[in-house]
């Protein structure tokens, strides 16, 4: 068999403001130096590529903060950086944008430099949901970055979020009805998380929650606000093929799938994170979240790890049926080991999956207890 693709993952830290709900590698730190930043994630790409020597790059996604804030010249010497990994002409480049940051002509900079995908963090066509969710955009910006970023690059997926305050089963409904009468080919639909067990650090939002100075809706109605989402989407020919996320066939968002289908990444930049699996396991690491200390290690000629973790055959087991059942395209009964197909059948009794093709996929009520569902079959696998 040829050796696996990887993806090429590049964080852009940089944002204009830093939204109260938000717990990614992020600063707001200005000057930007954006060339600088394109030189030393240039220089962490060399480094980190012997790690992944005979594979090709298949995907690139330029992720943040706001990379749609990085000068268009450095983000083709990343494009370029990633053909020389192998990435072919006319694979998948992402570029996450802000409403703010998006009209034609940028797009056509961003297409020049190589980018066909262009991901917008729209949240929400309301005006009261997207102020109560720190948003400096308004619902015609949305709106207007979305059509004219669709008309250069065609290829444009949209981030909602429900569960905010404000939010309701209605507000979320127009959004989604909104959003399919769009220029739109993909998108991610993401409930407000102010878990401090699933955040990577302490936000204001989650502060205030955890103090009772903002009260946000409770976990039925989030549940019920997703579905409503899910309904519209659906509808209008969006297939779920992921647990968040919606696609036009065809159009599903390949450097995710490679993701959700435990193939590796090259992650660079400031905090971002990579993974290589081998035969004996894998690893995956963590950069430096901060700039300054990132971009002192690659001035030193280091890797900027900050931490490393070694998974072992049963982690990466673990990891494996916890992502695949997110997907539509679900989890290889086979792969499970035996003692783990007693199990499997009582999660079909229970409705909570069915099989297809030899493959669990969860089913809607499987969706909302994903965690707990995957965790059944832990502890199993690798065949
Ligand atoms: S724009 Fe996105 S990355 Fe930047 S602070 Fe807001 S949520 Fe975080």
């Amino acid at each position: 068999m040829p050796p696996r693709p990887f993806g090429l993952y590049v964080h852009f830290p940089w944002c204009s403001f830093r939204c109260p709900y938000c717990d990614f590698a992020v600063t707001t730190s200005r000057p930007m130096p954006g060339e600088r930043y394109a030189d030393a994630v240039i220089a962490e790409i060399r480094l980190r590529a012997h790690a992944f020597r005979g594979r090709t790059c298949a995907t690139l996604f330029l992720g943040g903060g706001t990379p749609s804030l990085w000068e268009p010249a450095a983000i083709a010497r990343v494009v370029e950086e990633a053909r020389a990994l192998g990435l072919p002409g006319g694979a998948e480049v992402t570029l996450e944008a802000n409403p703010e940051s998006c009209d034609a002509d940028r797009a056509r900079a961003w297409r020049d430099a190589g980018v066909n995908r262009v991901s917008i963090g729209v949240q929400s066509f309301d005006g009261a949901v997207l102020r109560k969710l720190g948003r400096r955009h308004g619902p015609g910006d949305a709106e207007r970055a979305v059509r004219e970023v669709a008309s250069v690059v065609g290829n444009v997926s949209v981030d909602l979020m429900y569960g905010g305050r404000r939010s309701s089963v209605e507000t979320a409904r127009a959004d989604a009805e909104r959003l399919v009468s769009l220029p739109v080919t993909h998108v991610s639909s993401y409930a407000l998380t102010l878990d401090a067990e699933v955040l990577a650090e302490e936000v204001p939002f989650a502060r205030l929650a955890r103090s009772g100075k903002l009260a946000f809706p409770g976990d039925d109605e989030v549940v019920s606000q997703g579905r409503a989402i899910a309904a519209v989407l659906e509808g209008a020919g969006l297939r779920r093929y992921e647990i968040s996320n919606f696609a036009r066939p065809g159009l599903e968002s390949r450097h995710n799938l490679l993701y959700w289908r435990s193939d590796d990444y090259l992650g660079a930049g400031a905090g971002a994170v990579g993974c290589v699996r081998t035969e004996e396991g894998g690893g995956r690491w963590t950069n430096h979240r901060s700039v300054g200390p990132w971009l002192a290690a690659l001035d030193a000629g280091e890797l900027p790890t900050a931490s490393e973790e070694r998974l072992g055959p049963s982690e990466l087991a673990n990891e494996r049926i916890m992502l695949s059942l997110r997907t539509a395209e679900g989890l290889d009964v086979a792969w499970l080991g035996p003692d783990r197909h007693g199990e499997v059948a009582a999660l079909v009794r229970a409705g909570l999956g069915e099989i297809r093709a030899g493959r669990l996929r969860l089913t809607l009520e499987g969706m909302d207890l994903h965690s707990a569902v995957a965790e059944r079959l832990f502890g199993s696998g690798g065949g």
